[in-house]
């Protein structure tokens, strides 16, 4: 175990003389000569244990010791490690039974180091020196500097100081229990307690520390246990060590401490790192690992063939975050540089990863989804845009075929005026005769009325051909209506141009989801193209066919065959390009309208040629989908 020691006195750094050079060099070179050169073979380190395998203190420090020189050396080196089970087996019989066994044992294997842990450990290697080790570096740790003083090692044993000052252990704890007025002082009955004791004694005087302090010593486990349960809440408990009690019954302290920190009724602390974890708050300590690692970087110095000398492992403050909680202690009250164990990490610290993945997921959908918005606004007023420029080139252009149908329209128009006016003549005559027939004249009003209807109905359809429109009038309607009205407007010019109309369609609806208007232009313009072929061909008869198929239930196809003179197969998609033209007075507009008017409404139109000569001109566009 690691000596207790209050006065920093004792830890005067033993400067290296010349006399120690030659015989540091002496031993490491086994006696060869005295030159700082590092060993030629693989070194042998030697780590003794105090007691057994089983004492933290020792056990943490040994370890980081091993860990320290492995890492130094990359594995380059012979570690043994011997346990002297020096707290059980105090007498000197044992002792000289274990320097004859290990002087047998490392006969021809001798250590060049020989790394000792805390006091017992460094005075069992400093007495049989010559028989276990004799040409070894001797490198001790986990003393003070008052301890080492008074063992009178010699002066090529060097090694790493660790002072513990128990006041400073107290300053932590009044520091956190400001308003706390008594001190319980616990400590073993073993020597090793007892020297303990007796430093607490000489560093905590009663008077200085302001606090009424009490000494539970000389008493069995269950005793501690008992006092500690009874002291008042504004207490604070110090632990020293406890190795055995009064009944003579060992421990290892920091089971000791254990059990007394688990009945106390107060806030417990003590000078060693094993005690947090254990219940302890904390206490002000050199760390068993930062002994350890002192004593290796030595070692490592010394087979390194370094002058090496004695070193102070520095002192911290260490505290149990979880013992802070349970006793309502305040982490800012720890002095500064504290190193708290068992700290419950922060919802960052613990989930960092996570969060940030959370937070760059959320900021990338934002992005996304304003990304999204943004377009969908720019699509929106992209489309509106579109609307309204289609909405104009639609009218334009049902206005250049109201003029170009308004000759025959015109003639349409006469045929009933010129009937009533005939009627109107006739009726007169009748009626001039001394008895006129009048069921005559009935049924003559009645061919005027017809008439009537027929010119008004004229006139309504070139007027729904001429109306401007500021939206697109979405609206569900059958295709076949759409047709026999386009059929009736173009009826007068198909007559004029002598060319016959045909049309067949399936028995059923076809309900379609457009602008009416916008779909009868599409007619218009494809027939008007078609009887303009027509005239120009020599063919006898003059055919223009309208035909609607329904393709797979969804679908209506309608095509437009005329007997023309049919497409340059070259030309067939060129036909739709705007400007495109072989008339005289063509805009070259008409088709590709009516190709962006079937685009608008989720359909396609194309040309072809069909066998027999003349053009056909197919759209298609979906059927509405009726719930
Ligand atoms: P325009 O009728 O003013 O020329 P269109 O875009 O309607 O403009 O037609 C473009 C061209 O396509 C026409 O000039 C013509 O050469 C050709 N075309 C259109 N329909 C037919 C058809 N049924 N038969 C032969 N050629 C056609």
């Amino acid at each position: 175990m690691v000596r207790a020691s209050g006065n920093p006195s004792g830890q005067a750094i033993r400067t290296a003389s010349g006399f120690i050079c030659l015989l540091l060099f002496a031993i490491l070179m086994n006696a060869g000569p005295c030159s700082a050169e590092p060993l030629a073979r693989v070194p042998r380190i030697l780590i003794l244990y105090p007691y057994d395998e089983r004492i933290p203190a020792t056990a943490v420090g040994g370890e980081a010791v091993r860990k320290r020189l492995l890492q130094a050396t990359d594995g380059k080196v012979d570690l043994f490690s011997e346990f002297l089970d020096l707290s059980r087996f105090p007498e000197k019989v044992h002792i000289d039974r274990t320097a004859r066994y290990l002087s047998e044992k490392y006969a021809t294997r001798r250590p060049d180091v020989v790394i000792a842990l805390g006091e017992e450990a460094t005075d069992f290697i400093a007495r049989n020196r010559n028989e276990i080790a004799r040409n070894a570096k001797i490198v001790f740790c986990g003393l003070g500097g008052t301890d080492a003083a008074g063992m009178s090692l010699p002066s090529d044993v060097v090694g790493a100081f660790s002072e513990f000052d128990i006041a400073k252990t107290l300053t932590m704890a009044r520091g956190l229990q400001p308003n706390a007025r008594d001190l319980f002082v616990v400590g073993g009955s073993s020597d090793f307690d007892r020297s303990w004791l007796a430093t607490a004694r000489r560093d905590l005087p009663g008077p200085a520390t302001g606090l009424r302090t009490t000494y539970l010593e000389d008493l069995t486990i269950d005793e501690f246990e008992d006092r500690v349960s009874r002291v008042p809440e504004a207490s604070i408990i110090l632990v020293l060590t406890v190795f055995s009690d009064s009944s003579g019954r060992n421990f290892i302290p920091q089971n000791a401490l254990q059990r007394i920190a688990a009945k106390a009724s107060a806030p417990v602390y003590g000078p060693y790192s094993t005690y947090v974890g254990q219940g302890a708050v904390g206490g002000n300590t050199v760390t068993f690992e930062s002994v350890g690692m002192a004593a290796a970087e030595l070692a490592v110095d010394a087979i390194a063939g370094k002058q090496i000398a004695n070193v102070n492992v520095p002192q911290t403050y260490i505290a149990d975050a979880r013992q802070l909680k349970r006793w309502g202690l305040a982490e800012s009250n720890l002095p500064a540089g504290t190193v708290e164990s068992f700290k419950e990490p922060s919802i960052w610290k613990q989930y960092w990863p996570a969060i940030i993945g959370i937070i760059a997921a959320f900021a990338l959908q934002g992005a996304i989804i304003t990304g999204l918005l943004l377009e969908r606004r720019r699509r929106r007023y992209a489309e509106h845009n579109a609307r309204l420029r289609l909405l104009e080139l639609v009218h334009l252009n049902q206005s250049a075929t109201a003029g170009a149908l308004s000759a025959s329209i015109a003639h349409e128009l006469n045929q009933p005026l010129g009937a009533i006016r005939s009627n109107v003549e006739t009726a007169e005559v009748l009626l001039q005769r001394e008895h006129p027939d009048i069921n005559l004249i009935q049924q003559i009003l009645v061919d005027i009325r017809d008439d009537d209807q027929r010119a008004s109905d004229i006139i309504i359809r070139l007027r729904g051909l001429l109306k401007k429109r500021s939206e697109i009038d979405l609206q569900e309607f059958d295709l076949n209506d759409v047709i026999k009205s386009a059929i009736q407007i173009l009826h007068a010019e198909a007559e004029q141009k002598n060319v016959l109309v045909s049309s067949t369609e399936p028995a059923r609806e076809l309900p379609v989801r457009a602008d009416k208007v916008h779909v009868q232009q599409v007619i218009l313009n494809l027939a008007t193209n078609a009887m303009d072929a027509m005239l120009d061909a020599t063919t006898t008869e003059r055919k223009l066919v309208f035909e609607t198929t329904l393709i797979e239930n969804s679908k209506v196809e309608l095509s437009i065959s005329d007997t023309g003179r049919g497409i340059p197969s070259d030309q067939l998609d060129s036909v739709f390009r705007a400007f495109y033209t072989t008339k005289p007075s063509g805009t070259g507009l008409g088709l590709s309208i009516a190709r962006a008017i079937v685009e608008t409404y989720g359909g396609n139109i194309w040309a072809d040629n069909r066998a027999e000569g003349g053009a056909v001109f197919r759209f298609v566009l979906p059927l509405a989908q009726r719930g």
